[in-house]
């Protein structure tokens, strides 16, 4: 079942190391399970049900919608089934297996707490169309999330509806939408800086506005000066990541909600990296009118994979009549109220400009996030930032004399930290730092991104990276950047350990192997 093939496992120690391995007759290399795909796997005629003649028989009148020939489907028995899939997610690398430091991404560890409150019967077991008086509880706590938001950032509202961060942004933008039409102007611009994550340019053209770019400064922060040179009646807002995607707090960000209130526009945040600043700073001081939460990042849920995730946006007071509904809030009486359509007109929420999902919100991210919150408590929400930003810096002061940090006599960085292959040999660059580092058993980091800075590696170890932990990852990265600098061949070739070896990125994706026996 195992038989190497010519793209699959090939043991390459003999590639570095002086003794060559013996081929396994297998093709699986100690308990380093090969898999090959399923497509590879499966067989005609092969099947994991009993299906009688009498369901499969077409039923006459259906017989027409048959297909000319069955589907191109590998056939697998169950165990085949589990095996593949379970040998599939043991080549699979996880937080819960060691550091995770893609700078951006906020991999920190997820309190198993959460995991126990979120799995309690009455938050677990509730359906979406349950009745609201069945559910008064789950009411409770979302709002107490929601107050622990609206304090934490200090602004007015928070709708808690979209599904993650670039969810959240769309929110954000169509709220500013929402509030423009209702002042009945005509602002089709909006501005974001070069720096930003690509989601936030994709939002604002899914939102229909025209994206203009903002250029930074020598020093990787938004040019303050070129920003208000642009700002006028076309300009609908910003959108300012903060702290940016440099690992730099944007420290003219007072000056930027100033500017562009004075001209007529709103100010989005990009919040995602908010676990760099949570309990020191709130994005309300500084005059931003919308901001999502990854509570996925920040508030530990956990999220990889592709979710689930859970994006809340904070509002200031001139957008939150605006929100999507369905929309928790807290009323005069105490009590929590969930306004949807029928309601919206009674409690201030007239001029919503709709729905971004058919029902509120992730439960299950709601009820960890909160976990995770009141297990930290105030105090404790502050030294996550703390910690955050001293494993970063540490990180940087332990590298920056073996690789380029383009930002780094500027001063502390954030909650990340941000180098470029500057200095490696002719030929040697980010891509094969990042392949080296999964020999040495580590999670690459963010790479090529931001855009600013050439060769771009992203380092954000946060705060639940231990002194121990952070001392092997860059004695790791010291004996790469060392090897880069030298131009040692073998790190061109890496990764030498890993089930495949460098997969040409290119041609994976245009060309993906996905027919049964082509
Ligand atoms: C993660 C991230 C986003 C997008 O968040 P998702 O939850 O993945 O949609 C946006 N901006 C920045 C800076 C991010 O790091």
């Amino acid at each position: 079942m195992n038989a190497p093939n010519a793209a699959g496992w090939r043991p390459t120690m003999g590639a570095v190391n002086p003794i060559a391995l013996p081929q396994t007759a297998s093709g699986d290399y100690g308990l380093q399970l090969e898999e090959p795909l399923i497509f590879e796997l499966g067989a005609p005629g092969k099947c994991g049900v009993d299906m009688d003649e009498v369901a499969t028989a077409p039923l006459a009148a259906l017989a027409k919608f048959l297909r000319p020939a069955p589907p191109a489907l590998p056939g697998l028995t169950e165990p085949e089934v589990v095996r593949h899939y379970t040998r599939l997610s043991r080549q699979n690398y996880a937080i819960d297996l060691g550091p995770f430091p893609l700078g951006s991404c906020t991999m920190k560890h997820n309190p198993r707490l959460n995991e126990k409150v979120a799995r309690l019967p009455g938050f677990a077991d509730i359906h979406p169309l349950q009745p609201k008086q069945t559910v008064a509880g789950a009411f409770e706590a979302i709002a107490e999330l929601a107050d622990w938001l609206v304090t934490l950032t200090g602004m007015a509202a928070v709708a808690l509806s979209p599904k993650a961060g670039a969810h959240g942004e769309l929110c954000g933008l169509l709220c500013i939408r929402a509030a423009i039409e209702a002042r009945g102007e005509d602002r089709p611009v909006v501005l974001v800086p070069t720096s930003a994550h690509g989601t936030n340019p994709a939002t604002a053209a899914f939102a229909g506005f025209r994206v203009e770019s903002i250029p930074a400064t020598q020093d990787g922060r938004v040019d303050l000066a070129a920003l208000t040179a642009r700002l006028g009646p076309d300009v609908a807002g910003v959108m300012i990541t903060n702290p940016n995607t440099c690992g730099l707090f944007e420290r003219d960000m007072k000056a930027i909600s100033d500017a562009v209130h004075a001209a007529g526009g709103y100010v989005y945040c990009d919040g995602a990296n908010f676990n760099a600043i949570v309990g020191k700073v709130r994005p309300g001081d500084l005059g931003v009118d919308a901001m999502h939460i990854n509570l996925h990042k920040t508030f530990s849920t956990p999220h990889g994979g592709g979710g689930p995730g859970s994006g809340p946006v904070v509002l200031s007071a001139a957008l939150a009549p605006f929100a999507p509904l369905p929309f928790i809030q807290r009323g005069a009486d105490g009590h929590v109220h969930l306004i949807e359509e029928e309601e919206a007109a009674d409690h201030g929420h007239a001029q919503t400009f709709g729905r971004m999902a058919a029902f509120h919100g992730q439960m299950g991210m709601f009820t960890r996030a909160l976990a995770y919150m009141l297990s930290h408590g105030a105090d404790g929400l502050r030294q996550v930032a703390e910690d955050a930003v001293l494993n970063a810096n540490y990180v940087l002061r332990s590298l920056e004399d073996v690789l380029d940090a383009p930002f780094a006599a500027a001063g502390p960085c954030m909650h990340e930290a941000l180098f470029s292959d500057d200095g490696m040999a002719d030929g040697f660059n980010t891509l094969d730092l990042a392949k080296g580092l999964i020999d040495e058993g580590f999670h690459p980091m963010t790479v090529y991104f931001p855009l600013v800075v050439h060769g771009a590696m992203l380092i954000e170890p946060t705060e639940t990276e231990s002194r121990a932990g952070l001392d092997r990852f860059i004695t790791s990265m010291r004996s790469l950047a060392a090897r880069g600098r030298a131009g040692d061949v073998t790190l061109k070739s890496a990764p030498h350990y890993t089930p495949r070896r460098r997969v040409d990125e290119t041609l994976a994706a245009r060309k993906p192997k996905l027919v049964w026996k082509d």
